[in-house]
């Protein structure tokens, strides 16, 4: 076997790790070889069998998203903007019902390998070496995920979702939750032979992970089900967690408690579980609930919590807040969730927002965001060997060019990029050591093709929304156009 190759990366600054936070080397350098960090310091007088070096470069470690959904998200394209009021501000809920029990949803006549190579595409693009891929892997039970993430290089936590309840509209519109428990228990056994199979998959770059799909479509035994096989296959479990107003309101009807008691309470949190989005924890605005209980709930759990700002405070939501989480103690991750796949933009939006909501410029501080894309998705997937720069680290490193000037002069690196950066200045994506995106093109498709490709498939899922919309409405006439068409010549 042929020996690792050595590469040495030079930059401006080097985000480095020095065993508790990151630190800033300026200028520095990061070594590695074959798929491990050997080097980070101000220089390197070893050999390196190839040494990337440009002006005005960041480097960073590869950044964690611990909340994704690879496909193209058509229905969040359309409800941007708006949406039924009756939902109170949920997204998917506009479109993810079924016209018939049991019948196709709107996304049905979308093609798989286009959707989710696109997303993989896009990821990359924005500096995002592991995803935590959420979807139901419909329609081979995830094959086309784990080929394609195997394709793109990408790291990834992943098995099919599975739910207890599916949606429906009625014909007057009404939105219906239909239980099916026992699909539910097949899905997770699904699951759990996806694991058998793919877990550890491309030189390890796969990893199964539990995905029930909702903490509002479950039940208590598939709960109980899925807690058991995570601990006795020692996988971690994540779920939608608390995205919708009326799953507060109904658990607390019900049960007489919020949903964090109540999954505590079922012995069903624990620091293997990565709870999706927690917006409507206790305390906040819209629950009409005191804060004491649920942030100290989830923290004693060790239970993370993954958060994806962008595609809340589109709908005019926010999180509430990162530093009253941080200051309670749970780790916090990033999430790119739906579009764009910018999980730059998600610091910034996360940053903005959450001073906004603490009315205090000084926190959440850009720094509070690079951890949780970084150490924070690191520790909710249980990994010391992701999120950092430091020796004997995997090789997921990301180049930023700063060499711009949008970004232009910069006092201090971590905020320049959380509050001037976009993913479009990732200039090279690393994953184990191996470059998967150079020079804002990844390599192992024609991205021109997949571009395309991604067009031709939404344009042909709005065109049939009609057909699946409770009362045939189009996608403009449920969700109108900015501006109308023009009319004349
Ligand atoms: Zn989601």
């Amino acid at each position: 076997m042929a020996e690792p190759r050595t590469t040495l990366i030079r930059g401006q600054w080097v985000v480095a790790f020095d065993g508790t936070d990151h630190r800033i080397i300026s200028p520095g350098v990061v070594v590695y070889r074959g798929d491990r960090i050997i080097h980070v310091g101000r220089d390197w007088d070893g050999q390196a069998d190839e040494v990337i070096d440009r002006p005005y470069r960041l480097v960073i470690p590869g950044l964690i998203s611990t909340h994704a959904h690879l496909r193209l998200n058509e229905g969040y394209r359309m409800v941007i903007d708006g949406g039924r009021r009756d939902f109170m501000r949920s997204g998917f809920t506009n479109y993810a019902g079924r016209k018939l029990a049991g019948g196709p949803s709107f996304q049905a006549p979308g093609e798989p390998d286009v959707a989710v190579r696109f997303c993989l595409t896009t990821h990359l693009l924005s500096g995002v070496t592991t995803v935590l891929e959420m979807d139901n892997g419909a329609p081979d039970k995830g094959e086309t995920v784990a080929a394609l993430a195997g394709q793109s290089g990408i790291r990834i936590y992943y098995s099919p979702s599975f739910t207890a309840a599916d949606f429906r509209y009625a014909e007057d519109g009404r939105f219906l939750v239909e239980w099916d428990e026992a699909g539910g228990m097949a899905g997770l056994e699904a699951a759990c032979d996806f694991v058998a199979r793919h877990d550890g998959a491309h030189e390890g770059r796969l990893r199964g992970i539990l995905v029930l799909n909702e903490f509002y479509t479950s039940t208590p035994a598939l709960r109980h089900a899925t807690r058991q096989a995570a601990t006795r296959l020692g996988l971690r479990i994540t779920t939608h967690f608390c995205e919708q107003l009326f799953e507060f309101h109904e658990t607390v009807r019900r049960t007489s408690r919020t949903p964090a008691q109540l999954l505590a309470d079922e012995g069903f949190l624990g620091p293997d579980v990565v709870l999706g989005h927690a917006l409507y924890v206790a305390g906040h605005s819209l629950t009409a609930w005191p804060w004491p209980g649920d942030l100290e709930l989830i923290a004693e759990s060790g239970a993370s919590v993954s958060h994806s700002p962008v595609a809340y405070a589109r709908r005019g939501l926010a999180f509430e807040s990162i530093p009253r989480f941080l200051r309670a103690g749970i780790n916090l991750a990033l999430g790119t969730d739906a579009n764009p796949s910018d999980i730059i933009s998600e610091m910034r939006m996360g940053a903005i927002v959450g001073k906004l909501v603490e009315r205090d410029p000084e926190a959440p501080a850009a720094r509070d965001l690079f951890r949780a894309a970084t150490l924070g998705g690191a520790a909710a997937l249980g990994r010391d060997d992701l999120g950092r720069l430091a020796p004997g680290a995997k090789a997921d490193i990301v180049v930023v060019d700063f060499d711009n000037a949008t970004i232009g002069p910069v006092i201090d690196p971590i905020r320049s990029l959380v509050y001037f950066g976009t993913g479009d200045m990732v200039e090279r994506t690393v994953v184990d050591g191996r470059t998967v995106m150079a020079d804002r093109q990844v390599l192992a498709w024609n991205q021109r093709a997949v571009l395309a490709e991604a067009r031709r498939v939404a344009g042909k899922v709005w065109a049939g929304f009609k057909d699946f919309h409770w009362a045939g409405r189009t996608v403009d006439q449920e969700f109108p156009p900015s501006f109308d068409s023009w009319n004349g010549a």
